[in-house]
């Protein structure tokens, strides 16, 4: 059956602000999903709290609206649980890096075959603009009584010292450009990061699509305008990882350049690696069939409706490794 960009949206109402950066984000996530020919029925879409968290209400596929912090853990525990699905996992800064910024870096330890998209946008936005964690030091945005005292943390930089094995960050307002790379991260076969920079126009007054969109003239040459935004490969930088031996080198490329900010901000994909072992080929290394027979799969009760779940042989093997 072939499925229609329509296909992937839903009729619930969308209340978010007008403006919001997170339309962008929608969008290409459901073009991205609609362009690979997934079908909505072999999608499970994860999200956690704040204003990103509605998401899956607007996408028509299988959608679970988690905990605040705790999507990592729910998203990793359906894929293991039936690695034939495609999982996609999305949350706030404040969500992910605040209070799950544990999960966020366990993720990367296990690298499991799945999707995270961040929407960074600096602040709480569905608790009144409160400094996220991805807020610079010193921003005093019109949410905030005083500026922000702590220091920011480096989404992209985290998510490389972490593990994760793709690693790239789109902005909501180029939605042809947020398409490929969300296409790309679900296409890799490992944990994928996406940050994705997100205006909210009703809390952030400096982070605004005004702000990214800006230009400089060239000090060089005035007829020349540089944008802030650019994109990485358009300036040939490189961050495939094609032989284990670049890893370290390419690690230090992609976190020198997820340093830029301010005068010149970088998108696309920072960093990729797609031959390191995800968790799931190590579980099938110490379970055997698990791939062709997972959790998901097996019948776990009988016609009353009572388990008929033995762990036992599990215990057996795990007790051997
Ligand atoms: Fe978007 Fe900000 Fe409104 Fe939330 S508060 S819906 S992030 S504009």
């Amino acid at each position: 059956m072939e499925y229609k960009l329509s296909d992937y949206k839903t009729e619930v109402h969308n209340d978010w602000c007008p403006g919001c950066g997170d339309f962008g984000i929608l969008n290409s996530i459901q073009m991205s999903l609609s362009d690979l020919k997934i079908p909505p029925h072999d999608v499970a879409l994860f999200s956690g709290i704040g204003c990103s968290g509605k998401t899956p209400h607007f996408i028509h596929t299988y959608g679970i609206h988690t905990l605040h912090g705790r999507v990592l853990p729910f998203a990793q525990g359906a894929k293991l649980s039936n690695p034939n699905l495609k999982i996609i996992a999305v949350g706030g800064d404040g969500d992910g890096l605040g209070i799950g910024s544990g999960h966020f870096v366990n993720a990367g330890r296990r690298n499991v075959n799945m999707t995270y998209i961040i929407y960074n946008n600096g602040v709480y936005g569905l608790t009144k603009g409160q400094a996220a964690p991805t807020l610079k030091l010193g921003m005093k945005t019109k949410s905030l009584p005083q500026p922000n005292m702590n220091d920011s943390i480096n989404p992209i930089s985290l998510a490389i010292i972490s593990g994760f094995t793709f690693i790239a960050r789109g902005y909501s307002y180029d939605i042809k450009h947020l398409k490929d790379v969300i296409k790309k991260g679900i296409l890799h076969n490992g944990l994928s990061y996406i940050d994705v920079l997100q205006p909210c126009p009703t809390y952030n007054d400096i982070n605004t699509k005004e702000w990214y969109q800006s230009y400089e003239i060239d000090k060089e040459d005035s007829s020349k305008k540089i944008p802030k935004i650019y994109k990485l490969d358009e300036e040939n930088y490189n961050g495939f990882v094609s032989d284990e031996n670049e890893i370290p080198h390419k690690i230090s490329l992609a976190i020198e350049k997820s340093r830029e900010w301010e005068k010149r901000i970088p998108i696309g994909i920072f960093y990729q690696n797609d031959k390191a072992i995800t968790y799931e080929e190590r579980i099938e290394n110490r379970i055997e069939n698990y791939l062709s027979n997972p959790p998901a799969k097996q019948i776990i009760n009988d016609k009353e409706g009572y388990t008929i779940a033995n762990i036992d042989n599990l215990l057996d093997k795990l007790k051997t490794v």
